[in-house]
């Protein structure tokens, strides 16, 4: 199946909003085993939204539509759909009780306008909407479908979640399996350099390399008669992967590193702290972002000054004056010290340049050194992260962070 999405709304063109629905629902697309083929956005103007869905059926046999479906005049989505398919709007009687409640509940007296939300072409599939009070719909004509969806994504979510994705997968003829993994310390080029010729040979399962900011995922995706035989294809050639990238894999479940290390903390009853320089932070919100962590998550610094590293950890001045702030001997001693005021059993420790400015030709912008204590020995890891810029730079240290203790906890012994 072919599909366009279509986004309405003239915010949108405006760059008032993000169109974070497109983002969205190409993913859901995707994972679906339905190939999107444009991203449209048309202005809440009838005659030009009436054009895009003539247009997109061209060459698509699906349209998924957010916004407009509000109860003012602009909203007009559902009646050029209507006047598309060449279908009349009627009243649904049961949506009219619902929208008539919803007013009822909330005390809030129903306008006029409001009574165009129990409208919708007449042979469509209505979605109750259970956070607003547009309902969203399908139409189907002709090997033509076509759904709407409201445009606010906490309406639009739960509805596609609850409603429309078991509607579509109901309609699809077979069944599709994915595996998503996560890869590290390999670039999507690299990955897919290594992987070109499954990537080329194979039209089931499919291989997709997708790049994010410090790390590159991998979708394995097979659709086949049934789901027992595509999860068989899915596994075939995922030992195929396995043995071409294996040690750069870190997750076969599409899971975050900082997840699946701190669940190994925990597991193994393993406690942990943190004295961070250049992360100013970041690396103990990440860590804190997941529930349950104060089980082993016992404290972070920001140890920003050289005069906050030797009062808080008891850097030696002389090792700042010799080496640097910016050094394993400075990150060996911070880990150090914060073993002597935490005890913790995984002490973690960085310093780096973040840049723009501070960096040297012996130590550039975008040098760190992660320190590590740990069972009684401190070790140093020095990394070149890519100069690309600040915001960068610190999430990119976050995430070597993480990979010290990834490989500490799970590659050691
Ligand atoms: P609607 O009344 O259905 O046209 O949508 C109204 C609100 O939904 C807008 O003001 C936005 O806040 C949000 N919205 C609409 N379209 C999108 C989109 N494509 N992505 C994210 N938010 C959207
Ligand atoms: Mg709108």
């Amino acid at each position: 199946m072919k599909c366009t999405i279509l986004s309405v709304g003239t915010e949108l063109l405006f760059g008032s909003i993000l169109n974070t629905n497109t983002v969205y629902l190409s993913q859901q697309m995707n994972e679906m085993g339905i190939d999107v083929m444009y991203h449209m956005t048309v202005g809440d103007n009838p005659l030009r939204l009436k054009d895009m869905i003539r247009h997109a059926y061209v060459d698509c046999d699906m349209i998924i539509t957010t916004g407009g479906l509000g109860p003012t005049q602009d909203d007009l989505t559902k009646e050029m759909i209507a006047e598309a398919f060449g279908e009349e709007i009627i009243t649904f009687p049961e949506q009219l009780e619902i929208l008539q409640n919803h007013f009822k509940r909330y005390d809030r007296p129903m306008t006029e306008n409001n009574l165009k939300q129990a409208n919708f072409p007449k042979n469509a599939t209505v979605f109750p909407n259970p956070n607003g009070t547009a309902p969203g719909f399908a139409l189907e004509k002709s090997g033509k479908l076509i759904v709407s969806m409201p445009g606010p994504p906490k309406e639009m979510v739960p509805m596609f979640e609850q409603q429309v994705r078991p509607f579509l997968e109901n309609r699809s003829d077979g069944a599709l399996f994915y595996k998503t993994l996560r890869v590290f310390e390999l670039g999507e080029s690299m990955l897919e350099t290594r992987l070109l010729d499954l990537i080329n040979s194979q039209t089931d399962p499919t291989l997709a390399t997708y790049a994010k900011d410090h790390e590159s995922t991998l979708r394995i995706a097979s659709k086949r008669k049934t789901r027992a035989e595509a999860e068989a294809a899915v596994s075939e050639m995922l030992a195929k992967v396995r043995e071409r990238i294996g040690p750069f894999i870190y997750s076969e479940e599409d899971e975050d590193l900082s997840r699946i290390v701190l669940r190994k903390l925990l597991q193994d009853g393993l406690s942990l702290s943190v004295a961070e320089s250049c992360t100013g932070g970041a690396f103990s919100k990440a860590v804190t972002d997941v529930p349950g962590v104060s089980a082993v998550f016992d404290r972070g610094i920001v140890t920003y000054s050289n005069q906050a590293k030797m009062q808080e950890l008891g850097v030696r001045a002389e090792t700042l004056a010799q080496y640097g702030a910016v050094s394993s001997q400075v990150a060996e001693e911070m880990a150090d010290g914060l073993y002597r005021a935490s005890r913790s059993d995984l002490c973690l420790s960085i310093t780096g340049i973040a840049g723009p400015d501070g960096g040297s030709a012996e130590k550039p912008v975008g040098l760190i050194y992660i320190g590590l204590r740990h069972r009684g020995e401190v070790r140093s890891y020095r990394y070149q992260l890519r100069n690309s810029n600040r915001r960068y730079i610190r999430s990119n240290a976050v995430m070597h962070m993480f990979l010290v203790l990834y490989k500490t906890l799970f590659r050691e012994d």
